[in-house]
């Protein structure tokens, strides 16, 4: 089995990529670094559900790497609501972190559970975890796991874990709010009898 360091953002985003590496024959140990979640208390509690399930379900070990938020604040926060470029910034640091938390702990693979959500720029997080992988010297594990992201949510509601509605930063809190009110907005519009729109 050849064993691989998988940096994680959250438990649901765990549930299926884990259970898909399993099936292929890795051995994952999970990897935390998430300096981008704010406010402090949300990042406490995704890391403390990612903790729960990992221990009382999943029975896998996980690595907490530093949460460099003053690193986070200086290299994305500029980017703003630029979110390619923010985005990848944002994975380039977590996923630095992870590459270097992996040769520090013998690993050779590296994979994330980023891949598992449509809400995340893939092919963005793909090139990160390509070129950050070569750079450290360690094989990545590219999977699109996006299929598998509705079995990811019923499983994680099943189960009873906090889901978050944003991606982490204060940035998409603020774009998940806008677009909950465009599709609030978009509801009421088609309920006005005689809308042609
Ligand atoms: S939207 Fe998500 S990936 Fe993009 S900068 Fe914010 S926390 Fe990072």
């Amino acid at each position: 089995m050849a064993r691989l360091l998988l940096h994680a953002c959250c438990g649901p985003c765990s549930l299926e990529p884990v259970r898909s590496l399993m099936e292929e024959g890795y051995e994952p140990t999970i990897c935390w670094t998430n300096p981008n979640i704010a406010p402090v208390a949300e990042h406490g509690l995704r890391l403390a559900t990612l903790l729960d399930w990992a221990r009382d379900v999943a029975h896998l070990d996980v690595i907490i790497a530093d949460d460099d938020r003053r690193t986070w604040e200086r290299t994305v926060a500029p980017h703003g609501f630029d979110r390619p470029a923010r985005c990848r910034a944002c994975y380039a640091q977590r996923l630095e972190e992870a590459c270097r938390m992996a040769v520090a702990e013998g690993f050779t693979c590296i994979s994330t559970t980023l891949a598992v959500s449509p809400y995340q720029l893939f092919e963005t997080c793909t090139e990160e975890l390509v070129r950050l992988a070569e750079t450290y010297g360690l094989t990545p594990v590219v999977r699109d796991f996006r299929p598998l992201y509705p079995d990811a949510t019923r499983i994680s509601r099943e189960l009873g874990m906090y889901r978050q509605n944003y991606c982490g930063c204060r940035f998409s809190a603020a774009e998940a709010q806008i677009e909950r009110q465009r599709a609030r907005d978009a509801h009421k519009v088609q309920k006005i009898p005689g809308h042609m729109g």
